[in-house]
């Protein structure tokens, strides 16, 4: 019951937020979209998924993720334990670039507010970035997706502490099978990082404090 009601609070809000972004004209991809694809999934998931941008099968459902690579998410999460109802999934551009090209910096300028305001009323626990664009942009740094996956770090976004989890594209892993490796071994670490909980960093310790105490050698059994 409470958790319906926390869910209920989150949805308004996110709704009616939905329903003024699927006006948006702050940039020329409004012109050749044929929707706006906000995002879908609980309103008050604890694991959210930023893709990249929308391509043919998301502009003509309002969907992320219902193509190919979305197949691929689907099963990753099922690898889990996890159904898409059971997270948020969204896209750094809310339309589809025409011919599924690279989105542009202006068009990643003009869209990242309405990520951020989902991220703000969403406040999942971990946001797992898919690929460069949502990696590059959520973590602020210029560090290209082959060198952080997989690496989670704490950044505040939407005003909340998050942990931002950095994962491969499941549309590159589609046709790389080494790359689908590592997705599916960084995918299996999703569930401790949720069951993580998000605590300030400790005090400082006095240096002396850290030194080892001598111990008395005891041999472990391993039964
Ligand atoms: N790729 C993305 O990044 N997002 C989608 O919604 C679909 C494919």
């Amino acid at each position: 019951m409470a958790e319906a009601v926390a869910a209920a609070e989150v949805e308004l809000p996110l709704v009616a937020f939905a329903d003024a972004v699927a006006g948006c004209t702050r940039c020329a991809l409004a012109k050749s979209r044929t929707q706006v694809v906000f995002g879908a999934g609980a309103p008050d998931a604890d694991l959210m998924f930023v893709g990249e941008a929308p391509g043919f099968h998301e502009d003509k459902q309002g969907v992320p993720f219902v193509g190919a690579a979305g197949q691929l998410l689907g099963k990753l999460l099922g690898g889990i334990g996890l159904r898409r109802e059971d997270v948020y999934i969204a896209n750094v551009l809310k339309c589809r670039p025409p011919g599924n090209r690279d989105p542009q910096p202006e068009e990643i300028e003009a869209c990242e507010g309405h990520l951020f305001r989902q991220i703000e009323l969403i406040r999942p626990k971990v946001v797992a970035t898919l690929g460069n664009f949502a990696t590059k942009l959520l973590s602020g740094k210029p560090l290209g997706i082959t060198r952080v996956h997989g690496q989670e770090q704490e950044v505040v976004l939407g005003g909340s502490r998050v942990v931002l989890y950095p994962l491969f594209h499941p549309a590159a892993a589609l046709y790389t099978p080494r790359m689908l490796e590592v997705l599916q071994s960084d995918f299996a670490r999703l569930p401790e990082l949720l069951g993580r909980t998000v605590v300030p960093p400790p005090e400082p310790v006095p240096l002396l404090a850290l030194a080892p105490e001598p111990v008395e050698q005891v041999q472990l059994g391993l039964f």
